[in-house]
């Protein structure tokens, strides 16, 4: 889990408005749900058998009820659209989210037990229009990062019916293969053989080189959804892959999935930035009518290592200096003034030498300082010096604000 220092936040609000911003373009509207949840939530979207379910949760009992710090956002929101029955209200929603998720992995560059995710959500339309959308959303939101170097992967799982289909082919491929396993994927294979797929253990990986596609078994109405997607997003000119081995790690996923990976930077191995996909079954799981839903969530940490997103240091555009005790106290009325005529502004309010305290002015990245002392308080004026003209000027005191405006 890390601290952020303000020098760090800074870079952070500059990518938090770009993601606002493109999703306010494609009209989501933020959700804010909270970040505890009944254990059994997780467990019963995201699924048994998963890394998350069954490693990686913050969970505790508090009075005799089992809670969790959430390790991904669909869920909670998922529950909430259910609990407010918001399908009575609109018949499309699309809603954003951000903000902090838990897991108990281990730690490495890009991979943290606090991190954050903004995503999406639309509940309401089956696609798969919008599912090319949202693919194409999201490398919008990247270049617009400044992330240009990125591959999308996309596959389709199918519904229940393919779903199961291929599961039962996994299975049968996988059993004869059951030593080769590793330990967590010989249980898979009789509790959820999918997530062995998804396994980065080296000898999984092995087993399942060449392990059967769900592409093979796919129905033919899951397989008409996949071509619409691809013909959507062809059309759009986005690049994409095929994997037909992509299944990610949530249980709740249906048809189309998708995955952004980023290329080169100081991503290293966690060079996943964005995944999502379509869970049709899981509003309807969790107690509310059979909705048609699509979401992805992308990794806030990961997109900052991919970017270069400036870190601004910019903390006032004017310092004031006052020289003395008379004229500190005009310099907090001055700047009162200043911050009402929305101007950022802080008083070296610690005084010591006009040197030290124009240092200051620059270690703020100010563009101006003012500078009060007992003879321009009598003279009824401040002298306002233009820190990067190396120039300076008396101002006459009631004209401060706009000669600091302009
Ligand atoms: P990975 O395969 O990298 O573990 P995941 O399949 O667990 O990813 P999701 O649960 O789909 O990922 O989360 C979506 C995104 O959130 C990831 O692509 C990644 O950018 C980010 N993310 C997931 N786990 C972490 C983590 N522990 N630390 C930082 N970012 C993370
Ligand atoms: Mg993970």
């Amino acid at each position: 889990m890390n601290d952020l220092l303000p020098s760090e936040v800074a870079r952070w609000h500059a990518m938090e408005e770009t993601i606002r911003e493109v999703v306010r373009l494609h009209g989501y509207r933020e959700i804010r749900v909270p970040v505890i949840e009944h254990t059994p939530l997780y467990v019963r979207s995201v699924g048994e058998g998963t890394d998350i379910v069954d490693k990686e949760m913050y969970s505790f009992t508090f009075h005799d009820e089992p809670m969790t710090v959430r390790p991904e956002g669909t869920a909670g929101v998922v529950r909430a659209y259910v609990e407010h029955a918001v399908h009575t209200k609109e018949p499309v929603s699309r809603f954003y989210y951000e903000g902090p998720m838990f897991r108990g992995e281990r730690p490495a560059r890009g991979r943290y037990r606090q991190f954050h995710q903004a995503g999406c959500e639309v509940f309401g339309d089956p696609g798969p229009v919008v599912d090319a959308e949202m693919i194409d959303m999201i490398v919008a939101l990247f270049a617009r990062l400044g992330i240009k170097d990125v591959e999308v992967l996309v596959n389709s799982l199918g519904g229940k019916g393919t779903k199961a289909k291929y599961r039962e082919k996994l299975v049968e491929y996988l059993t004869p293969e059951k030593d080769a396993l590793s330990e967590d994927s010989k249980r898979r294979l009789s509790t959820n053989p999918l997530r062995i797929l998804d396994s980065k253990d080296p000898r999984d990986q092995a087993a399942i080189k060449d392990a059967p596609s769900v592409l093979d078994v796919i129905d033919d109405d899951d397989r008409a959804h996949f071509d619409g997607l691809r013909r959507h997003l062809d059309k759009l000119q986005t690049p994409y892959t095929v994997e037909p081995r992509l299944v990610r790690g949530l249980d709740y996923y249906s048809r189309t999935l998708f995955e952004i990976r980023g290329r080169g930077g100081e991503l290293g191995a966690q060079n996943t930035l964005a995944g999502g996909g379509r869970y049709d079954g899981l509003v309807e799981e969790l107690g509310g009518p059979a909705t048609p839903a699509i979401g992805f969530a992308a990794g806030l940490e990961r997109l900052l290592l991919a970017t270069e997103l400036p870190a601004k240091k910019l903390e006032a555009d004017v310092l004031i200096a006052p020289m003395g005790e008379r004229a500190a106290g005009e310099a907090l009325v001055i700047a009162r003034e200043l911050r009402a005529a929305g101007v950022p502004v802080v008083v070296e309010g610690r005084g010591g030498s006009l040197k030290s305290m124009l240092r200051r002015a620059n270690s703020l990245g100010s563009a101006k300082a003012i500078v009060i002392g007992d003879g321009e308080l009598d003279r009824g004026v401040v002298q306002l010096k233009d820190l990067a003209g190396h120039s300076q000027k008396d101002v006459p005191r009631a004209e401060i604000v706009l000669a600091v405006k302009s």
